[in-house]
């Protein structure tokens, strides 16, 4: 608003400089949207902190939220787990983040603190289904559990919601196994002679002695792995890729890739 009359006061009285003062008008703006941009995400981000910080026997690395993401939902479910033929159902306060889902035991009391009761992380769920005749969610996980997350007020907007919010996180999050350069490493017995990409020097003949990207088949030494900090999941190793159509193709993993090239390797997930 302000911009807009500085703008149009330097029009009448100095036509001259008219065009100049409209470039900074619209740097001024792109400023301006930039900051509530970085005023917004600090605000949820203290929100979420908020929320993790009056959830008793939170496990500490859940309760940093810069590792686990910004808070998307804050709702209260009726929460059955079917574990190993088991089915539990309670009654709890569900938070989701950008990148897990925690479940906390509600107080039995009104004023009272809730309790910590387990968490799923994003890229562990494979499919999110909803059903409108119960208000529930059901996600099914890569391990085959499920979850269903039962709507206590039985409100269908509230329902769309979370799954909305539920698959977009998922989308985000590549499958449990992926890292964010697209690699898919995993502890392998490698056969004789084969040459670690990162350092060149052949691996051991043992067995489980290296990692191998099952999606560009690379191959490196368990310290050269850990070297580059792959082995913290999430983190993008510095590799370096053979090829520049790899890396390209690694870059643009998207969940949905990365689910169909698990599939086509191994037919028993379908
Ligand atoms: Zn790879
Ligand atoms: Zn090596």
């Amino acid at each position: 608003m302000l911009f807009e009359r500085l703008q149009k006061a330097a029009e009448k009285d100095i036509p001259d400089a008219a065009p100049c003062v409209g470039e900074i008008v619209a740097a001024m703006q792109d400023f301006l949207d930039k900051t509530n941009e970085y005023k917004k995400q600090a605000e949820q981000l203290a929100a979420t902190k908020e929320i993790l910080r009056q959830i008793q026997q939170l496990p500490t690395d859940l309760g940093n939220p810069t590792l686990i993401g910004l808070h998307l939902g804050n709702d209260s479910f009726k929460v059955k787990t079917v574990k190993s033929g088991k089915v539990e159902s309670i009654i709890c306060a569900c938070i989701l983040t950008t990148k897990q889902l925690i479940v906390a035991n509600k107080p039995p009391r009104k004023d009272g603190q809730s309790t910590y009761a387990f968490n799923i992380p994003v890229d562990t769920i494979m499919e999110v289904r909803k059903c409108e005749k119960t208000f529930a969610l059901e996600l099914i996980q890569n391990d085959g559990d499920r979850v269903t997350l039962e709507c206590l007020k039985r409100s269908k907007d509230l329902l769309s919601l979370w799954k909305k919010h539920l698959d977009e996180t998922k989308s985000l999050n590549l499958p449990n196994g992926w890292n964010s350069n697209g690699h898919r490493f995993q502890l392998i017995t490698i056969p004789e002679g084969t040459k670690c990409t990162k350092c060149y020097q052949p691996l051991p003949s043992s067995v489980m002695q290296g990692y191998s990207c099952s999606h560009c088949s690379q191959t490196v030494h368990i310290h050269c792995f850990q070297l580059v900090g792959a082995a913290r999941r999430g983190t993008a190793p510095a590799l370096p890729t053979q090829h520049l159509a790899v890396a390209a193709y690694h870059k643009n993993v998207t969940r949905q890739r990365a689910t169909k090239f698990c599939r086509t390797r191994n037919p028993a997930l379908t």
